[in-house]
């Protein structure tokens, strides 16, 4: 749809991916904002329209710019932080203060200060030190805030040991053990500076099953129920966290429905039981918004055939703007943008222009010869690619293009040498 081949060449969103190499730069991020209104439109028919009382925050951390979060805004949803910088950059984008929640394991006392000065919709606590924290800010700036608890259910997500999060060995979360987790809860109820609305988890990423989400959605409707039980409490909101998967290779994604359905007859059928109220329900979906909405371009560069091992082929980016497959062996696909009809000829590992020998993007993947100057593709990497680029080797971060039907528009503009100086000082001892 947002992909398409014309006269051996690449279109993304009606863009010629060779012209846009040619303006903007190589490597570049591009996103498709077709693509990406898709993936808002699937949010509303195959949840929010479907259930009352929902809502879907898109989890900044997985591409975070003012213009995405802009188009994110428009499109309804609310959005979730994980820092004061992407707290800011939702605030630049004119987000909405009540419809940004505030997530993470140490928010630091100044981010704090900055949520609850701007007034972010939630803040999502990850435990009774946090707790403490946040109460001592309220009460010095006499304000109350609406928050969640992050638990940790204890279940283990079939994916990589790096993106599992709801295990109970993580550093999210409140463990589930009775002394830690009642005593928070009470004290959320009974603190003078919080609103304490529900719970939340977050099984982890690129998930394909709906059962670790079941698995954690019972745990915390047991501590639902307890809490009701113990302090006649009833909670009104319940966050189920993101990780639906998305395809690089071969994957077959499934529609938000699929995981959210389930999910949302379970909670009807047990807050009927129970005889309450059934609290809203919010979901956070980062890498299905935008994983597949991008793609990094680069050029080919220095090409070295090493007889019976292997054949590298490097390109002006790498683990720099795409630290994936070192960190986890991440797995893409990718073409030659401007030879898109010729058939694979030939195995190669695409690897980047960094000093680290785990700075493949890609290994084995098939591909017609390439030379230097072609242009290469790499699909799905629309997240956690730009937001965990870094400028080792001091490589400057690529720009980021938004295109549209055939129109394009820079997002954010490639960093310059002179750039990478700017924050540069002199000691002057
Ligand atoms: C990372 C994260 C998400 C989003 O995960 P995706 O796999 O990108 O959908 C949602 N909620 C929390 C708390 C997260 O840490």
């Amino acid at each position: 749809m947002c992909m398409e081949i014309r006269d051996n060449t690449l279109y993304f969103d009606g863009c010629d991916t060779t012209a846009l190499a040619k303006t903007y730069g190589t490597p570049l991020y591009a996103y498709s904002q077709t693509a990406l209104e898709d993936r808002f439109r699937a949010l509303h028919t195959e949840f929010l329209d479907k259930w009352e009382n929902t809502r879907a925050a898109y989890a900044a951390k997985a591409f975070c710019t003012p213009a995405l979060l802009r188009l994110v805004k428009d499109a309804g949803l609310c959005v979730d932080v994980v820092s004061g910088g992407e707290l800011t950059c939702a605030l630049s984008a004119d987000f909405p203060a009540e419809r940004i929640e505030f997530n993470g394991n140490n928010k630091l006392p100044a981010e704090l200060e900055l949520a609850v000065e701007s007034g972010v919709g939630r803040i999502i606590i990850d435990g009774l030190q946090e707790l403490s924290l946040l109460e001592s800010i309220c009460a010095r700036k006499g304000k109350k805030m609406k928050v969640l608890y992050r638990v940790t259910p204890g279940v283990k997500a079939d994916t990589h040991d790096y993106i599992i999060t709801g295990k109970k060995d993580s550093k999210f979360g409140i463990p589930l053990d009775e002394d830690i987790i009642y005593p928070a809860i009470k004290a959320a109820i009974d603190s003078p500076w919080v609103d304490l609305l529900g719970l939340h988890f977050h099984v982890g990423s690129q998930l394909f099953e709906v059962r670790p989400y079941l698995e954690a959605l019972e745990v915390v409707l047991g501590l639902v129920k307890e809490t009701w039980t113990r302090y006649h409490f009833a909670m009104t909101e319940l966050n189920v966290g993101g990780g639906f998967g998305i395809c690089y290779t071969d994957e077959v994604p499934k529609g938000y429905g699929w995981y959210l359905d389930p999910l949302m007859e379970r909670i009807d059928t047990f807050f009927r039981d129970l005889g309450l109220p059934r609290p809203a329900v919010v979901t956070e979906p980062g890498r299905s918004v935008v994983g597949e909405a991008g793609i990094t371009l680069y050029t080919v560069g220095s090409i070295k055939d090493i007889p019976g091992v292997r054949k590298y082929v490097s390109v002006d980016g790498g683990m720099t703007d795409n630290i994936r497959p070192a960190l986890y062996q991440a797995k893409y696909r990718a073409i030659a943008a401007n030879k898109a009809e010729a058939p694979a000829t030939e195995t190669v590992t695409v690897c980047g222009k960094c000093c680290e020998s785990g700075d493949v993007l890609l290994r084995d993947a098939a591909l017609p010869t390439l030379e230097a100057g072609d242009t290469l593709a790499v699909f799905s990497t629309g997240a956690y690619g730009y937001s965990m680029a870094s400028n080792y080797n001091s490589n400057p971060i690529p720009a980021v293009a938004l295109v549209k039907e055939g129109r394009s528009g820079l997002m954010v503009r490639r960093q310059t040498w002179e750039d990478l100086l700017a924050t540069s000082c002199n000691p002057g001892l």
